[in-house]
């Protein structure tokens, strides 16, 4: 047994002051006051809080960080990025896959993430021939995370087409499927994988890249089901076009629109999806550092209203779950042009506490978890937050948490009870770095 005091404990549900947080192997054993006598290690000026989920990441996407945020296009959009991003996709080798991957994945334990989703759409080989193990890629990706001690949600995409009556394009290839059953197959396949440190689901791409039919079929699916939905106006003009409705509702349909589903943008919703998706009980993962870089928008505030709201990194222009889940607060306001958008007037530290949540429970049940937080027999996984700091002092622990603090504030991280990042620093850090950088855009 490990017993750990630090000076706060949030534990996704209640927050306490000296609270013992007692790790039994890879599980919580139980959280609070101290017996007499019992040894501990004392954390002095530090809080510990679950670990940070980020629900929505494309990994290899951070080969060209810093390299798609300037254009010398006027016209540049999202689609101008994603014919970039297909380049960069298209660059990637198996080696190049693991090493990028890693890289993201380093950035993100270092920062308190202790699960990610990653939403794995790169399956095949330049001009879209299978490798030998068709599932080569996916493999990598989840040794990458594994290699870092990270919990990964392996969310194997499906992807049909270009768009409705378009074939995929040349670059597109890598990522196609030829049947709705591609994509379970290859979920069955890597059953292997899921134990501990890996989870499976099923990732339709949008409905701009999977036909309806298809989405039908993914309707038995037990398990996570996550879907890229209305980030562009594009994607709903296509949907209205081709199904008289916008995506949600093409969603509803096909009987995903349940508490197995997270959409992922929703920044373009169309009347009454804030409605189906709260009272389904499904969820929505916001990006808003990566909503702003491409230029997509905001969530608008229905959906900030009872909605479970979990956030992620997507294409990593920036790893700072922290930061993305305060944009679910501060966007919020600057939308509704007042201040208090995800909590209630009057309700103490409500703000802070459904930042937090938004930021680890509520991904953790997006991608198949329980969202149990630090309870007696729920994964050790957490983070010890280093409090000791100016820029803390005086503030409110919850509120320095949820409105204040960045990845420099992380002293450890722990999954599965055991101490991943120490001091702020992964032990392998340089190493893993260094193995990155060739792949990197220059
Ligand atoms: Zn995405």
């Amino acid at each position: 047994m490990i017993a750990l005091l630090p000076d706060r404990v949030w534990t996704g549900t209640v927050d306490g002051e000296g609270w013992v947080v007692r790790v039994d192997g890879d599980v919580i054993h139980s959280v609070g006051p101290r017996a007499q006598g019992e040894p501990i290690r004392a954390l002095p000026g530090q809080m510990i809080v679950p670990g940070l989920v980020n629900a929505h990441s494309h990994a290899f996407q951070r080969a060209f960080r810093g390299h798609v945020q300037w254009t010398d296009r006027a016209d540049d959009d999202f689609w101008a990025w994603r014919a970039r991003m297909y380049e960069v996709a298209d660059a990637l080798d198996p080696d190049g896959v693991f090493a990028v991957s890693r890289l993201a994945f380093l950035e993100m334990i270092e920062g308190g993430v202790t699960t990610v989703g990653e939403f794995h759409y790169v399956h095949h080989q330049r001009g879209g021939l299978a490798y030998p193990d068709p599932d080569l890629l996916a493999r990598q990706v989840v040794a990458a995370a594994r290699d870092v001690g990270l919990r990964i949600c392996l969310l194997r995409v499906a992807y049909a087409r270009g768009a409705p009556g378009v074939p995929l394009s040349r670059a597109q290839l890598r990522f196609g499927d030829t049947s709705p059953d591609d994509a379970m197959r290859a979920v069955e396949r890597l059953g292997d994988l899921a134990g501990a440190h890996a989870r499976l689901g099923l990732a339709p791409h949008s409905t701009r890249a999977v036909p309806f039919d298809w989405l039908t079929q993914y309707a038995a699916f037990d398990g996570p089901i996550h879907v890229h939905v209305a980030e562009q106006p594009r994607d709903v003009a296509g949907s209205v076009a081709e199904h008289g409705c916008g995506p949600i509702e093409v969603l509803r349909r096909a009987g995903l629109l349940d508490p197995r589903l997270c959409a992922v943008h929703l920044t373009w919703p169309s009347d009454g999806d804030a409605d189906l998706v709260r009272d389904a009980g499904a969820s929505v993962c916001v990006c808003p550092g990566t909503e702003l870089d491409l230029g997509d928008g905001f969530l608008p505030l229905p959906l900030r209203d009872g909605v479970r709201l979990c956030v992620g990194t997507d294409s990593h222009a920036r790893i700072d779950v922290w930061e993305e889940a305060r944009a679910l607060e501060l966007h919020g306001r600057g939308l509704a042009g007042r201040r208090i958008v995800l909590g209630r007037p009057g309700e103490r530290h409500g703000v802070a506490t459904r930042i937090l949540t938004a930021a680890t429970l509520e991904g953790d049940r997006a991608l198949g978890g329980r969202g149990a937080g630090l309870e007696p027999g729920a994964p050790a996984d957490f983070v010890v937050l280093d409090l000791d700091r100016p820029a803390a002092a005086g503030v409110p622990p919850l509120e320095a948490a949820a409105l204040v603090a960045d990845p420099s504030w992380v002293d450890s991280v722990w999954v599965g009870g055991v101490e991943v990042v120490t001091n702020g620093r992964h032990p392998r850090r340089a190493a893993i770095v260094r193995d990155a950088v060739p792949w990197l855009c220059r």
